[in-house]
């Protein structure tokens, strides 16, 4: 019955914890990592690198793949290949994982953590860019996931999907980039019980990230925002710890949890938009 999954859970749990925080479980496992060319993604490969894991990275731009899998080979990763991908295109889904599982002999962790480029901005009216966004950054999830559930059922493995308190909280600025990350909390969400329900043994861990510290988050938010950022690099480890203690969610940094929990109980706009820079003058 439901108490049984519930008490199962707990055990893997905290079973999972306690080895995790000896990188035992990521020392040879094997990883398919989106947008690992820059930002989080960049420092999602050199953690998992150092772990001693096994990886397949994937974004559009090919030199700057190579770069960060020598860096990670330098860091101690077992094994790494790259290939590019454009995950705007339906197709590349599936040939990203089937690369994936053959490269590494299966699948342990699919970590989802790519974005289409979208502005900070008040809405103009581009439906069409809507569309593409949701394309790439909720649509492609849900294809890779798919794709690769059959390899990580095999290995009772771990899907890790990068969101944002943007897909949690409505925020000012981020229309479609909000919606494409509300879309994966229902999608992965619905999806966790489901497994569950089947008693299929792969979590889904859910990243709710506050604002980070890489290039594009800044030059987007520079002068616009009150908010100071976050290392990349630490929100990368909580990601990581996160997916291998197979938590179904994690807020980083960890206050987050509470400023959500406070906008549940009081969804007071004017206090979420005083850290917006923003005159109508
Ligand atoms: P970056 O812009 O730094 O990196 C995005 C990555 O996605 C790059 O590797 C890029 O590589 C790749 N990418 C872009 N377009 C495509 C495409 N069409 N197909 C495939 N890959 C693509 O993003 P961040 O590191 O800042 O964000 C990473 C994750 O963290 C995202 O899910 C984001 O929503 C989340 N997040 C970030 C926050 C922040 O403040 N930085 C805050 C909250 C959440 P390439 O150009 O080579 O394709």
């Amino acid at each position: 019955g439901t108490n049984e999954i519930s008490v199962n859970t707990a055990i893997q749990f905290r079973g999972a914890q306690q080895i995790c925080s000896h990188g035992e479980l990521l020392s040879g496992a094997r990883v398919l990592l989106t947008g690992a060319s820059a930002g989080i993604g960049e420092q999602l490969a050199y953690r998992y690198a150092a772990y001693g894991a096994q990886m397949v990275l994937t974004a559009r731009r090919e030199a700057a793949l190579r770069e960060v899998m020598e860096k990670c080979l330098t860091l101690g990763a077992k094994k790494v290949f790259y290939l590019p991908a454009d995950m705007s295109s339906p197709s590349e889904p599936d040939r990203v994982v089937q690369f994936a599982v053959q490269k590494l002999g299966g699948l342990d962790y699919l970590v989802l953590n790519h974005i289409g480029t979208s502005p900070f901005e008040m809405w103009g009216g581009d439906v069409e860019h809507s569309r593409w966004l949701m394309q790439v950054n909720f649509f492609s999830y849900v294809a890779l996931a798919s794709a690769a559930l059959p390899a990580l059922e095999r290995n009772q493995g771990s899907v890790v999907v990068v969101s944002s308190l943007s897909g949690k909280i409505p925020t000012p600025f981020t229309t479609s980039y909000s919606a494409t990350k509300f879309a994966l909390d229902g999608f992965f969400g619905s999806l966790r019980h489901e497994l569950m329900m089947q008693r299929k043994n792969v979590s889904i861990t859910l990243c709710v990230l506050g604002l980070i510290d890489t290039d594009t988050a800044l030059e987007k938010t520079r002068g616009r925002v009150f908010l100071s950022a976050s290392p990349a690099s630490d929100a990368a480890l909580s990601i990581i710890r996160g997916g291998c203690s197979r938590v179904p969610e994690l807020f980083y940094p960890w206050w987050l949890r509470h400023v959500h929990g406070l906008w549940v109980l009081l969804p007071n706009p004017r206090v979420l938009q005083s850290f917006y820079n923003y005159s109508s003058h």
